[in-house]
């Protein structure tokens, strides 16, 4: 994991040099879905301190353990259901994939007294099979998004497609920054947009060339998961 790690650093840093942005522009989250909590805390212990996870429960039943100096990301589905798992526990929810999810959200938060912040997922690629928001009906969803008084909207997430070549998703990167940049110009109250969650372990490098401030790696730094 250690050498896993060096590399991973080492290539953000040459995304970095390359596209002329600074190192600390870009957060590295380790994607530590289906690892047990010993591996997550040697990954802590090699430096890590940004988490993500898909499962609501894998939050809530490790950040019990692991509760300080780390944040936990939620990027992977959440049904209404499960919000209750991960409000209080999370620093960023990457995948708020609808209006109605925002809703629910926000709902829970107000009763909570807290201001949870969330990212929108874009469905940037239009895969069939891919959650998130379509852009055009993101759009139309902003004035609304801006009422949720007890959510903070802080920017934008998506999934690109499984590719055997990076360069094919530049397209779909560079297309939702260029979204993320018309949003943050529109000056919507209580929508900023300061986060950009893009790029996995086969396509960080393009990610960061083209703009994303979270990058999401998983396997690039436990390895293949079971
Ligand atoms: C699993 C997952 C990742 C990490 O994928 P790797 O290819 O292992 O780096 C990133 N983002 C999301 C939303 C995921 O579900």
């Amino acid at each position: 994991m250690k050498s896993n790690y060096e590399e991973v650093k080492e290539k953000m840093y040459e995304a970095c040099m390359k596209s002329g942005r600074a190192l600390e522009e870009v957060t590295l989250i380790a994607v530590s879905k289906t690892q047990p909590i010993e591996r997550v805390i040697e990954a802590y212990e090699l430096g890590m301190v940004n988490f993500g996870e898909n499962k609501p429960q894998e939050i809530r039943d490790k950040s019990k353990i692991l509760n300080h100096g780390v944040s936990w990301h939620m990027i992977g589905n959440l049904q209404s259901n499960k919000i209750k798992y991960v409000i209080e526990t999370c620093e960023l929810i990457h995948s708020v994939d609808s209006l109605n999810l925002a809703i629910r959200l926000n709902e829970e938060a107000m009763r909570r007294n807290l201001r949870v912040k969330v990212l929108l997922q874009v469905n940037i690629s239009k895969e069939q099979s891919k959650n998130g928001f379509e852009v055009e009906e993101l759009y139309e969803c902003l004035s609304e998004l801006s009422k949720l008084r007890s959510i903070q909207v802080t920017g934008l997430m998506t999934i690109a497609p499984y590719v055997d070549d990076p360069e094919k998703n530049r397209t779909h990167f560079r297309n939702l920054h260029e979204v993320f940049i018309d949003i943050k110009g529109k000056n919507i109250d209580n929508i900023t947009m300061n986060a950009l969650s893009m790029g996995m372990t086969g396509d960080y490098q393009v990610a960061i060339e083209e703009g994303a401030t979270h990058i999401r790696v998983g396997t690039g730094i436990f390895g293949i998961r079971n």
